[in-house]
């Protein structure tokens, strides 16, 4: 692209475009980053500069980018049909992939309804919890949910994660949720890490530690319950990692656990795999990684291999039954997007779900995340990375969390050292795009990501923590 391109789209962008999650003023200090093209793992800038894709897009990129076999299945429907509605009728691809993922998902998930975003599969998880229990001539309104949730960005999902530092101004909008205690090994305030220990041992490490924070959230999940007997519609989590929160990885048999006391209080689980679905987690769904069967489950990010904006809402035979009746009754589900099962996403969704079969991207990825843990081993050294106080893995679902030393996590630390931001920066500078949560360096590259490059995004992070502090 020539520089008065270049310079025409920056005015366009510092003008018109209102960037998500984005403190805009600072953004219009800064020539933005304008992506023409990409071509596997790298993003390519305005100015031919090569980035390896190390946020996979937003958490969403499964085969890299341009890969032929999804360009060519976008193009073949493109010869078919762009989009024609599911009110009143069905399209081909749609129909297929509603099969398709409902064998694949965990348990007995029959039914699917698409939407076009993680927050509108959400949302929709919401009201078909609620109205369900409604049809079934019982009121209950209360969602409980894991404090430091992420369901997304509309009033319903925002209500139920809802952050006092990021959504005081719609205060007036959102309803009350009920929020258990995370199981949070890092920040829970009793883990105290040796700060003398020559090398550094993880949060997830402490095995009395581990089982004491889990027992503890088990148990004020199990009051939460108590507490709202009769009235709870649901229990929402992020199965096994909780992503927007920070890459926190819930101590094992804690999602079992959960699963276990929902079936004691008699109410519905509803797992949100909009982050950990399609094999983030090293298993296509993280739910089996504890052989969980929600009863809601919600998809979104990976479905199309990165490709498109689609999502899906999976409920069982028992749940969509709820809202089947006589015309009169009114027992419809009413409620729809006017994109909902766009066959071109549809169509690049089953192409993603076969290369996944063809490329045995479950076995590599769980290689790859093996070769990424015993790289991430060199952080333990204290003096030579002396800002890293936790790293967090699970699959390719990766959060290093940087505290200045002298400092815990427990007790935060001045916020306007933005550590994350810093590493993300320098490592753009090095053609390597990472974007932190916080002070919590997140690595979640596309899961077929190329070994070299794989090499390069690590080796680049790790340097550019090590010289954090130096200079
Ligand atoms: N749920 C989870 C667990 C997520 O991580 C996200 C996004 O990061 C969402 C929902 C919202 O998805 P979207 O941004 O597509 O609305």
């Amino acid at each position: 692209m020539n520089h008065s391109e270049k310079k025409r789209l920056i005015e366009l962008d510092h003008a018109h475009a209102w960037h998500p999650f984005t403190p805009m003023r600072q953004w219009r200090q800064n020539e933005p980053l304008i992506i023409e093209s990409a071509e596997g793992d790298h993003l390519i800038d305005a100015d031919g500069n090569r980035y390896i894709d190390g946020v996979s897009s937003l958490w969403c990129n499964i085969h890299g980018h341009r890969v032929p076999t999804l360009d060519n299945a976008v193009r073949d429907q493109l010869d078919r049909v762009a989009h024609t509605t599911m009110l009143g009728m069905s399209n081909v691809p749609a129909t297929d992939l509603a099969a398709r993922l409902a064998a694949l998902a965990p348990g007995k998930l029959n039914k699917v309804f698409f939407s076009d975003a993680g927050a509108t599969a959400t949302e929709l998880a919401f009201k078909m919890a609620v109205g369900y229990w409604f049809h079934r001539g019982q009121q209950r309104n209360t969602l409980i949910a894991i404090e430091g949730a992420y369901h997304g960005d509309t009033v319903g999902s925002m209500s139920v994660g809802y952050s006092a530092t990021f959504h005081k101004p719609f205060d007036p909008l959102v309803f009350t949720v009920t929020h258990a205690t995370a199981p949070d090994l890092f920040h829970s305030p009793d883990f105290t890490p040796d700060p003398n220990a020559p090398r550094r041992q993880w949060a997830a490490e402490h095995d009395d530690h581990v089982a004491r924070v889990r027992e503890d959230a088990l148990t004020d999940l199990d009051r939460c319950l108590t507490a709202a007997a009769g009235k709870v519609a649901a229990v929402i989590v992020e199965p096994v990692v909780q992503g927007a929160a920070g890459i926190i990885i819930h101590p094992p048999g804690y999602l079992a656990a959960v699963a276990g006391l929902c079936k004691k209080h008699d109410t519905l689980l509803i797992a949100d795999e909009v982050a950990t679905g399609f094999g983030r987690t090293g298993r296509m769904f993280a739910c089996e990684l504890e052989d969980v069967h929600p009863d809601i489950l919600c998809l979104g990010k990976g479905i199309t291999g990165g490709y498109l904006p689609l999502a899906a809402t999976l409920a069982t035979d028992e749940i969509e039954d709820a809202f089947t009746g006589e015309l009169h009754e009114h027992r419809t589900l009413y409620h729809g997007h006017t994109y909902t099962g766009n066959p071109l996403a549809a169509a690049v969704a089953l192409a993603s779900l076969d290369l996944f079969e063809q490329n045995d991207l479950l076995t590599r990825t769980r290689q790859t995340a093996d070769w990424v843990a015993q790289q991430l081993d060199a952080l333990r050294d204290r003096d030579r990375y002396p800002y890293v106080a936790d790293v967090r893995q699970r699959g390719l679902m990766i959060g290093i969390e940087l505290v200045p030393p002298g400092q815990t996590g427990a007790t935060g630390f001045d916020p306007s050292r933005r550590l994350g931001y810093d590493i993300a920066d320098a490592c753009r500078a090095r053609g390597v795009i990472v974007r932190p949560l916080g002070n919590v360096v997140v690595l979640m590259p596309p899961l077929a990501i190329d070994e070299n490059n794989l090499k390069q995004l690590v080796e680049t992070v790790v340097s550019e923590i090590e010289h954090l502090g130096r200079s």
